[in-house]
């Protein structure tokens, strides 16, 4: 077996039978005000907390520290191709402007452990205004941008955050989008009330002002000149960051995060995982509203002391070639995609691949979504480096499953994003019998406790829903459902089968499918909704809804139906925003459920895809499969 000779597996061996030894030794990795006392404490699982005692800071390991040896090296990037900008702050530049957010923070009474929630493009204040927060101890949530006023409003109600940090407008394949009124109105439908807002103004919108609570960041900027913010030293225990994800209810889960597992986590994994080096340059084409944004725009490559780019913009101007100058000019070493970025571009001119010096790059990194094998080897030919393939969630803050080629340079297989990573003692489960599956059968994929540093404290204000969620699917064991199907070859590759919740994987943007179906239902002529998630070829899945209506004498022509559609698709834009909107809206007139009443997702889902719908003796009306048949014929 390939994988359980050499280095990574040694290595990895370790990580799973002495996970206090292993990570006691990672703990290096970083700096310390006071080291840990105790490494792991586990006393209460499935809660883990690590790196007990010590005092570290993110900001501090990600900045502060780097100012002895790299000051005047570049530590971010901010390109806009929709602005025009480009801007590179070094160290001691990115040190300074952080400082001077953080004296904002003060001066507007932000303290330890209260939330500042960053609703922003992808601009550098966004990235100041998160290592901030990491600075004196207050936790951020990124909301992501394309996130529209009721999810939006749905996260401020839970976290509570005394300070919100936006901006007037983002901009996207150049057009203006407002990010304000969409914000106004979430803090309309929110019992929460931030106490201020401060706004970046980027001079792209006119953004509407409440006195008193809305403030201007370049006037309180220049208001803070001189003011010293020294690190504030947190417990490794305290919690850095609360990331909202979708899962199977309409309220989404607030993942929290700790400060000490995470700083070494993440530099263990830019070591390991992306080979990086200080002095380097890593480009990640994520959002920080996403974890892929959190753990590798932001905090992985300015903990292992490298320049890390920060983008506004699409794959696709002013042209397909775009990342690839980015790469030429900038000497990326390291590049963070998702499947769905690689076949749009798949689909452009080639030369366009040819026309720039890529031999800075070491390796391109693709994760969020499965990597198809024509994609994967259209790339991989392309770059001519190693497609690293790596598999994770928002729950566990850095890859599962990879090729540790910073342990070993394992090969690759197409299809699998590789083997477990070190620290995650990974077993595939049968959901029937809840023991291990023998190799290349099908089960859950689960990770037994503890989990490493770096993965999800708990969820926000609810230790119960933690337990209930993650540590509950199984009956005789007390493992982590990560809620996907997997499977494990004889080598120990691992492969990743799909969900096995209703949570839906859009071009690598996780959606709830309730969350979908809630919004739809707020529609005045919509009686009951199902959504699913459907193969496609571009983005991997979409979202397909089928809708039962009230007045049915309103939609009899293809034109009152398409405009029906349309609206349904509005409200899901304006309450979601776009990332959420269905593909389709289909109209029936009775929806495929068991005889109990619950909706046959999976036969729908079948059925859409052009499968056997599976085992129908439950279904209460098989009529209603047919329609779902009939209108996509029709
Ligand atoms: P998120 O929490 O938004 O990052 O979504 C995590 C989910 O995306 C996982 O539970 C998987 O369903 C899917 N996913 C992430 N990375 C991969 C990958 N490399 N291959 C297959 N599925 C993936």
């Amino acid at each position: 077996m390939a994988a359980q000779s050499g280095q990574y597996a040694q290595a990895y061996q370790r990580s799973v039978t002495d996970p206090q030894g292993f990570w006691a030794e990672q703990a290096h990795l970083i700096e310390w005000e006071t080291p840990p006392q105790q490494v792991l404490d586990d006393s209460n699982p499935p809660f883990s907390r690590w790196y007990v005692g010590g005092k570290t800071n993110l900001c501090h390991n990600a900045v502060d520290r780097h100012l002895k040896t790299r000051a005047n090296q570049a530590a971010l990037i901010f390109i806009s191709t929709e602005t025009n900008e480009e801007v590179t702050y070094t160290f001691a530049q990115l040190h300074e402007e952080v400082v001077k957010m953080a004296a904002i923070y003060q001066k507007l009474g932000v303290k330890k452990g209260d939330r500042v929630l960053i609703y922003m493009p992808m601009i550098a204040q966004a990235s100041f205004a998160m290592l901030a927060c990491a600075r004196i101890g207050a936790i951020h949530s990124v909301v992501f941008g394309g996130f529209a006023s009721v999810s939006l409003a749905s996260r401020i109600e839970d976290a509570k955050p005394s300070l919100i940090v936006s901006a007037d407008a983002g901009m996207r394949s150049g057009k203006v989008v407002e990010y304000k009124p969409l914000l106004d109105e979430a803090i309309r439908l929110s019992s929460h009330k931030p106490t201020h807002v401060l706004m970046v103004d980027r001079g792209l919108a006119n953004a509407p002002v409440t006195p008193d609570r809305d403030v201007d960041y370049a006037t309180l900027k220049s208001s803070v000149a001189g003011v010293d913010v020294p690190v504030t030293w947190l417990d490794a225990t305290d919690t850095s960051y609360i990331l909202y994800t979708s899962g199977t209810t309409g309220k989404p889960k607030g993942v929290q995060r700790d400060v000490g597992g995470y700083a070494v986590a993440l530099t263990y994994s830019m070591k390991s995982i992306f080979c990086g080096e200080a002095g380097e340059t890593f480009f990640s084409t994520s959002d920080i509203g996403w974890v892929v944004g959190h753990s590798y725009i932001i905090y992985g490559p300015l903990l292992a002391g490298m320049a890390t780019i920060m983008y506004e913009g699409t794959p696709l101007r002013p042209d397909a070639g775009i990342w690839w100058s980015i790469v030429e000019k900038y000497k990326v070493t390291g590049m963070f995609s998702a499947p769905t970025a690689v076949r749009v571009l798949k689909k452009q001119d080639p030369a366009l691949l040819k026309k720039y010096d890529l031999s800075s790059l070491k390796a391109l990194f693709l994760a969020g979504e499965p990597l198809d094998e024509p994609t994967g080897r259209w790339i991989s030919e392309s770059l001519g480096v190693p497609i690293v393939d790596n598999y994770w969630q928002t729950e566990t803050g850095w890859p599962m499953l990879a090729v540790q080629r910073g342990l070993e340079a394992l090969p690759s297989k197409f299809g699998s994003p590789g083997v477990p990573v070190t620290g995650f003692n990974i077993k595939i489960v049968s959901e029937t019998t809840n023991e291990e599956c023998a190799p290349n059968e099908k089960g859950v994929l689960a990770i037994m406790g503890p989990l490493p540093p770096g993965c999800m404290q708990t969820i926000w204000g609810d230790d119960e829903r933690f337990v209930k969620t993650y540590w509950s699917s199984f009956a005789n064991i007390q493992a982590y459902s990560t809620f996907d199907w997997g499977m494990r070859d004889a080598e120990g590759y691992h492969f990743i089968l799909g969900r096995t919740d209703d949570v839906i994987n859009v071009a690598g943007h996780r959606l709830g499918t309730r969350e979908i179906e809630e919004s739809i239902s707020s529609h005045a002529n919509v009686a009951e909704v199902a959504v699913v998630g459907v193969a496609d070829a571009l983005k991997g899945q979409v979202a397909v809804a089928f809708a039962i209506i009230k007045q049915v004498s309103a939609v009899q022509t293809p034109a009152e139906r398409a405009a029906l559609e349309a609206e349904i698709m509005k409200v899901v834009d304006n309450q979601l925003g776009a990332v959420a909107r269905p593909a389709r809206v289909h109209f029936v007139s009775l929806l495929p459920k068991t005889r109990s009443g619950k909706l046959l997702r999976r036969s729908i889902q079948a059925v859409c895809e052009g499968r056997d719908p599976g085992d129908l003796t439950t279904i209460e009306d098989p009529a209603a499969l047919q329609q779902i048949k009939d209108c996509l014929a029709g």
